[in-house]
């Protein structure tokens, strides 16, 4: 078992890896830990993940309220532990502002294609959550119709929220999010996205299966028949923009 230092400076790790990657600005985001039902480690409010060190990580209980430490909790560690609350199986969350993900829920594009074997067997399609203020409940309650079944969640207009067993694993598929949309991004550019195929997309899931993967999957949503290759052409995404700057504009 892992001592209450070893925890902070963990924590602080993943803190400097959010900020050097550009997940995060400023004092964005935040991580925390589950120690026991009542005990969580997690970052302060007011602080640079890049600037973190072990003495600034705070001990909360389950209902967000601080048990120790100098610095206060973020306002945003209500949506950490609607999480806890409803998924015994997590022990760590991460919430970022990773920007090219972010930018999916700006721009109204679901992040849900098949395009990379690894993101399909670790995560499967991300749902997007509705808007909600930060630091309301607004924002755990958006969570409610996919909690269940996902481990990575995209915050509409805002960011991305991740969990996992351990701290390594919620921060591995925060990266995983973000790469899988930097080359979904990539390929809309290019002109095309071919989803993998429906029956390479099964082999996907036995072998999910076969490997004991830790964590929910939402499954795989294979539709009614085959989706055609090049589902999203460079004409039909200038096509749905124009409609909606259109619509925007209200023409
Ligand atoms: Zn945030």
């Amino acid at each position: 078992m892992k001592t209450a230092f070893e925890i902070k400076k963990e924590i602080c790790e993943v803190g400097h890896k959010l900020y050097a990657k550009n997940f995060v600005a400023a004092n964005d985001g935040n991580i925390s830990v589950k120690v026991s039902e009542h005990e969580f480690y997690c970052t302060p409010t007011g602080v640079s993940k890049g600037s973190l060190t072990p003495e600034m990580i705070i001990k909360v209980d389950e209902n967000g309220n601080k048990i120790e430490g100098r610095l206060n909790p973020s306002s945003e560690i209500k949506m950490h532990m609607r999480v806890y609350r409803d998924r015994p199986d997590v022990n760590a969350v991460v919430h970022a502002h990773p920007p090219v993900a972010t930018a999916f829920t700006v721009a109204d594009i679901d992040l849900d294609q098949y395009i990379l074997p690894e993101a399909v067997l670790t995560i499967g399609d991300v749902p997007t959550c509705d808007y909600g203020t930060p630091s309301t409940m607004e924002i755990p309650d958006s969570l409610e119709p996919y909690i269940q079944s996902h481990d990575a969640f995209l915050l509409r207009n805002h960011g991305a929220l991740t969990v996992g067993c351990d701290l390594t694993k919620a921060f591995f598929i925060m990266e995983e999010v973000e790469f899988n949309a930097i080359i979904c991004k990539h390929a809309m550019e290019l002109g095309a996205v071919h989803e993998i195929p429906n029956e390479q997309l099964k082999k996907l899931m036995e072998l999910r299966q076969k490997m004991h993967l830790t964590g929910r999957h939402p499954g795989i949503d294979l539709g009614e028949e085959e989706k055609p290759a090049g589902v999203c052409s460079k004409e039909e995404l200038v096509e749905a923009i124009t409609k909606r700057v259109l619509a925007a504009l209200g023409k």
